[in-house]
C-alpha cells in the first residue's frame, strides 16, 4: 500500500511562541473486489433472497420509489472526534482504463485498475488515526435506509493494507423497492448480532469500519444496486451517466467538496500517523498536563479548501483568551492537519483549559487540564517542600527542608477552575510551618509555593 504523508513545518516568527506545522494524509486507491468475489457475493445474496422469500420473510414492491439514504458512516456517540470520515473515492463512470476516471461531478475522485476494474462504490475512510479508530470502535457503518439483512460475511482478517487479501466482512441490505446496499471491509466480529432475514431501520448499527478484504486501510466501501440489479451511483451530477442527473439517492446529498472539522485534540508529543500496516498509530493523545509540560494542539480537517480561514484559540480557566490566531489553509487535501506546540510559559493559570478551532460558522472545542493533576504523592517527592493533605482547621501545614525568607517566598492558592483565591508572602522555617488560610470546606485547590526561583505545585483539599 502506498500512503502519502507530507509534513510542512514553519517554525518561529509567524506564530510568536508557538511552533507550528501542517501535513496531510492521502489514502491510495483503497479497495476492490475481484470479479470472482463479486460474483460469489451476488450468488450468495440471491440464494438468501430466494430462501427468505420462500419463508415469507422478504417482500419487495418494485413500484415503490428507491430509498433516500442517510449517510452510512456515523461516529460512536462516545467518541471525542467531531467527525470521523472523509471520502477517497466515488464511482468511476469512465469505463476505459487504466487511469481513465471520472466521478459524478466530472472530477477524478475515483480510481480504476489495470485489469479493468472501475470503482463501483463510495470509499469513506476514517481520519485521523484509522487503526486507532478501528481498535476503539470510533466509526460505525449504519444502515442507510430501512431494510432486511440479506447477507452477512464475517470471520475475515481486518488489518489489510493492499489488494489480494481474501474476503471482506460485510453486511448486505435489501430495501422496500428491492434495491440493495452493500457495506464492506468491516472489522472482524464487529457485525450486528441480527441475522439474515432481520429488519434493520435507517441509522441502525451494522459494524465497525475496518480493513478486511482487498483494502489499503480502514474505510467503508458502500455499493448500491437498483431493483434490476444494476449498479447505482447514489449521487446526482452532470457526469453520473447512469441515472438522470436530478435523481439523487440521498435524502440530503452532500456537496462534492464538503469541509469538515474532524477534531481538535491535545497531545504530549508529535503524532505518529504511520507505524506500518495494521499497527495502531502513536496518537500521543493527552488531556491532563503537569506543570512544566508542553502541549501540542492538533486540528484535523477533511476537504478543507485552499484559502479557508482557520481560527485557533486557547482559553484559560477563567475564560480569558490566552492565544488567538487566524491563518489560512494553504493546500487542498481529503484529510489534513495543522498543529501548534505551546510551551509551559503559555499556561499561566492552573485548571481546565480549552482549545477551540473555528472554520466558517463551526467551532469545535477540546477540554484539557493544565497543572491541576498533581496528586499528594507528587508533593512528597518535591525538592523543598511537602504539604500535609487535607488541610485541617483552615491551617495549611507546610514541611520545609530549609529556611525561606518572607521577602522571597510566596504562596498562591487556585480553585480547580484556575481562579486565584489567595496570594500572600510567607516565611518558611525548616520543619513544620502552619499558615492560616480561608477556604471552603470539602473543596479541592491548587497550591503553588514559590521561593523566588522555582515553583512547586500541590493539590490540596480543605
Ligand atoms: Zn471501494
Amino acid at each position: 500500500m502506498k500512503k502519502n504523508y507530507l509534513l510542512f513545518s514553519v517554525f518561529g516568527m509567524l506564530f510568536l511562541n508557538a511552533q507550528n506545522g501542517q501535513g496531510f494524509y492521502q489514502p491510495s486507491n483503497s479497495d476492490c473486489l475481484s470479479p470472482q468475489q463479486r460474483e460469489l457475493i451476488q450468488e450468495q445474496i440471491n440464494l438468501n433472497r430466494e430462501s427468505l422469500r420462500a419463508q415469507n420473510k422478504l417482500q419487495e414492491d418494485k413500484t415503490l420509489a428507491h430509498p433516500l439514504f442517510i449517510w452510512p458512516v456515523k461516529k460512536n456517540p462516545n467518541t471525542k472526534y467531531n467527525n470521523v470520515w472523509s471520502i477517497s473515492n466515488h464511482v468511476d463512470h469512465n469505463s476505459a482504463y487504466p487511469n481513465k476516471v471520472q466521478d459524478w461531478n466530472c472530477g477524478a475522485r475515483t480510481y480504476d485498475t489495470a485489469d479493468g476494474y472501475n470503482h463501483m462504490g463510495i470509499d469513506i475512510f476514517t481520519w485521523p488515526f484509522g487503526w486507532y479508530m478501528m481498535d476503539n470502535d470510533q466509526a460505525h457503518a449504519i444502515a442507510a435506509a430501512d431494510g432486511i439483512i440479506i447477507g452477512k460475511d464475517n470471520g475475515n482478517y481486518d488489518r489489510n493494507c493492499s489488494f489480494g487479501n481474501g474476503d471482506w466482512n460485510a453486511v448486505y441490505i435489501q430495501h422496500g423497492d428491492g434495491s440493495v446496499s452493500w457495506y464492506g471491509h468491516l472489522k472482524n466480529n464487529s457485525l450486528t448480532s441480527k441475522g439474515v432475514g432481520s429488519f434493520v431501520s435507517a441509522g441502525e448499527y451494522l459494524g465497525v469500519v475496518g480493513s478486511s478484504g482487498n483494502s489499503t486501510g480502514p474505510h467503508l466501501h458502500f455499493e448500491v444496486y437498483n431493483n434490476n440489479n444494476q449498479l447505482v451511483d447514489t449521487y446526482s451530477g452532470s457526469c453520473n451517466t447512469w441515472s438522470s442527473s436530478t435523481d439523487s439517492w440521498w435524502a440530503s446529498q452532500k456537496p462534492y467538496v464538503d469541509p469538515k472539522i474532524n477534531g481538535i485534540f491535545t497531545h504530549s508529543d508529535t503524532a505518529v500517523f504511520d507505524n506500518g500496516c495494521g499497527t495502531q498509530e502513536t496518537t500521543n493523545f493527552k488531556d491532563s498536563f503537569n506543570t512544566g509540560e508542553k502541549v501540542m494542539v492538533y486540528m484535523y480537517f477533511a476537504d478543507l479548501p485552499v484559502g479557508k480561514s482557520i481560527n485557533l484559540k486557547l482559553i484559560r480557566p477563567d475564560n480569558t483568551i490566552a492565544y488567538n490566531n487566524t491563518f489560512n489553509n494553504s493546500n487542498f487535501y481529503y484529510a489534513s492537519y495543522w498543529y501548534f506546540t505551546f510551551q509551559s510559559s503559555q499556561f499561566n493559570q492552573y485548571g481546565n483549559w480549552k482549545a477551540s478551532v473555528t472554520v466558517d460558522s463551526e467551532t469545535v472545542t477540546h477540554d484539557f487540564v493544565y497543572g491541576a493533576n498533581m496528586n499528594v504523592a507528587d508533593s512528597k517527592v518535591s525538592k523543598k517542600f511537602s504539604v500535609i493533605n487535607p488541610i485541617m482547621n483552615n491551617q495549611l501545614q507546610i514541611i520545609s527542608k530549609a529556611n525561606f525568607a518572607l521577602d522571597k517566598t510566596k504562596m498562591e492558592i487556585f480553585s480547580q477552575d484556575g481562579k486565584l483565591i489567595e496570594s500572600k508572602k510567607i516565611e518558611l522555617k525548616q520543619g513544620q510551618n502552619l499558615i492560616d488560610v480561608k477556604l471552603q470546606k470539602s473543596q479541592n485547590y491548587i497550591l503553588k509555593i514559590s521561593d523566588g526561583t522555582e515553583n512547586e505545585i500541590f493539590k490540596v483539599t480543605n
